[in-house]
């Protein structure tokens, strides 16, 4: 199977009221004006029923977001094989560009995440990424920040501070020093009602037809924003790979995706803040040989 076939996996935890499902609904309503198909697996208990119809209808609808629920238990512990063979059919009947995984409120994304890499599915899924919501409110009142919070904090790749419109500005910084002394490694971002740039979401556009990468835009429509951009970089051949990682990490990468020759073959690489990986791969194309998209936040 070919790079450009897999199937990238996007774990969304977070307390309930955090904000994931408007994260996931934002996210939809961005994938469907890209054309981009999203499938949807939910344990959320209780939440998605209500969101459902907000979400897309029916699940078989024509054009609907393919949904599944898995209920009676937790998605990081109790429900792994479910997890592993609903993502399996969701594949096989779906095929969609990019599968969502909307957690309950205390599942851990990381223990998610071990799931991915178990096959069957390990052998399609491209990139999983782990994000954590947090609701800013939340924090700042010190309310429910337990060991479980904590957890969730720590395993994340992205940590989404929501919902920033209903604290003072000013005390957001502190709260970010907070996210990070738990978590000295993901990327954090503010947010309003969810809304965080699709482009950090998915890995960066290398797709089908080569496609350059659209430029970046402004998100978000508060007082508080942030933009990105996406940037293409040609790196030259026989690169080492601990060259590329503090390349890209002094580019002040979110997110990478490209190919290199490195002096040990051709690698696919796959970056999300501090954590970038290599694995060996070919380009989709010779318009992609040697060359990284970036993502990066844009002053
Ligand atoms: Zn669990």
């Amino acid at each position: 199977m070919s790079e450009v076939d897999r199937i990238p996996v996007l774990v969304v935890a977070g307390f309930l009221g955090a904000g994931k499902t408007s994260l996931v609904r934002h996210l939809l309503a961005e994938a469907q004006a890209a054309g981009v198909r999203v499938a949807v697996v939910s344990n959320e208990f209780g939440a998605l029923g209500i969101d459902r119809a907000l979400l897309a209808g029916a699940d078989t609808a024509p054009g609907g977001v393919p949904i599944r629920e898995l209920e009676g238990g937790c998605v990081c512990c109790e429900l792994t094989d479910d997890l592993v063979n609903t993502l399996e059919a969701l594949r096989r009947e779906v095929a969609p560009d990019q599968i969502v995984i909307e957690t309950s409120g205390v599942a851990l994304p990381y223990d998610v995440q071990l799931s991915l890499w178990r096959p069957p599915v390990s052998e399609w899924i491209s990139d999983d990424l782990g994000i954590v919501v947090v609701n800013a409110e939340q924090l700042a009142e010190g309310r429910d920040l337990g060991p479980t919070f904590e957890q969730q904090v720590s395993a994340a790749d992205l940590l989404v501070l929501n919902q920033v419109d209903r604290v003072d500005e000013a005390r957001l910084p502190a709260l970010e020093t907070q996210l990070r002394a738990l978590e000295p490694d993901a990327v954090i971002v503010r947010a309003v009602h969810g809304q965080v740039d699709r482009a950090l979401l998915v890995p960066p556009e290398t797709p089908r037809g080569g496609r350059v990468p659209r430029d970046g835009h402004v998100c978000g429509d508060g007082h508080v924003h942030e933009r990105f951009a996406s940037e293409l970089i040609d790196v030259e051949a026989g690169i080492a790979p601990d060259t590329l990682i503090a390349r890209l990490r002094g580019l002040g990468a979110l997110r990478a995706k490209g190919w290199v020759e490195t002096p040990e073959g051709t690698r696919l690489v796959q970056g999300v803040g501090r954590r970038i990986e290599l694995s060996p791969g070919a380009p989709p194309g010779p318009e992609w040989a040697r060359r990284v998209v970036v993502i990066r936040r844009v002053d």
